[in-house]
């Protein structure tokens, strides 16, 4: 193909409403022992489709073959403004508290996608928002999205913050890649390490076994004992790594460059006492809708139960 295309698909993201966009060459990891030792290590803890399609998560080309560039996108859902937690209440991290962002990217990337499919038949586009395993952190990094923290989230350029989810689109089309931002964004600084409830961060390493937010959404069952009285505020997602750090705070800045709305409008917190106290239609009605629902309604009464036990050792 002698057309360069990246100026124009890159144009599209923008207009369609990404607050980050960029494109990279596809090609693997730089460091797939460190993913595979974390693995080895259990810092999954029951995530066992992480392990899955290895090969592919450490190389699109391998998802994708002949991929030659990756498109990636980010969407802000939040400006980090301070929730005011109400008393008897657990709060909800707010990636969870709109829309689906599954269904919010995809919406947006699947038409562009099979436009350039039309276009372009001999060339593939696929659209990935956590539905593939590919490394989109360490893409997004390369196309220029920005610099991974200690807290090993995604650092947004132009003062985004972490407040992002990405996706991306692997192609087998050429793209010109970004200018990857240069440096460490984090210097001397461990907000986020002393910030973190359940001392899951380690520099550039989360345990997820240990981290509030795989525990109160992904694992089933009752969590180890030293987790009971550790859940901090939290029933559903946790925020406060993101919020320790000093590129998420809200300024005057980040909250001119605001948040996509479709990520807005559920509550930022439910009642503990309520919660204990759902049936199966009230978890339909509070909780059966975007990424709330990958929490069953007995989870749900479990990460309740366990705030509720945690404020009373504390009390
Ligand atoms: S999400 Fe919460 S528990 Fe998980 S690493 Fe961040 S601060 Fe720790
Ligand atoms: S809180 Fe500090 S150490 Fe953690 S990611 Fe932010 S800048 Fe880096």
């Amino acid at each position: 193909m002698s057309e360069d295309l990246t100026d124009e698909i890159l144009e599209r993201m923008r207009q369609a409403g990404f607050a980050l966009v960029g494109a990279c060459e596809a090609r693997p990891i730089d460091r797939p022992d460190l993913f595979e030792a974390w693995l080895q290590a259990g810092h999954g803890g029951e995530m066992d489709w992480l392990a899955a399609r290895l090969a592919e998560r450490m190389d699109p080309r391998v998802m994708v073959p002949g991929a030659r560039s990756v498109v990636c996108v980010a969407d802000r859902y939040s400006d980090g403004r301070a929730d005011r937690l109400e008393p008897g209440h657990g709060r909800i991290a707010r990636y969870a508290r709109g829309g689906d962002y599954h269904a919010i990217m995809r919406e947006r990337l699947e038409p562009l996608a099979e436009e350039l499919r039309d276009r372009f038949p001999g060339h593939r586009f696929r659209v990935c928002v956590d539905s593939a395993p590919i490394a989109e952190r360490d893409h997004a990094v390369r196309a220029g999205l920005g610099r991974i923290g200690k807290h090993t989230l995604l650092i947004g350029s132009g003062g985004t913050g972490s407040w992002l989810v990405l996706g991306c689109m692997v192609t087998t089309v050429p793209l010109r890649t970004s200018a990857a931002l240069a440096g460490d964004p984090c210097g001397a600084c461990t907000r986020c390490i002393q910030a973190c409830p359940t001392q899951a961060i380690e520099p550039w390493k989360v345990k997820a076994e240990r981290c509030i937010s795989y525990l109160t959404i992904e694992h089933a069952g009752e969590p180890a004992d030293w987790f009971r009285s550790r859940t901090d505020d939290w029933l559903f997602g946790c925020d406060a790594c993101i919020e320790a750090c000093p590129h998420s705070r809200p300024t005057r800045r980040s909250r001119r460059l605001g948040a996509n709305a479709a990520y807005a409008g559920g509550p930022a917190s439910l009642s503990i006492q309520e919660v204990l106290q759902w049936q199966a239609a009230d978890w339909e009605r509070h909780a059966a809708h975007g990424v709330l629902r990958r929490a069953p309604l007995e989870r749900w009464k479990r990460n309740a139960a366990l705030l509720q036990r945690g404020r009373s050792t504390t009390a």
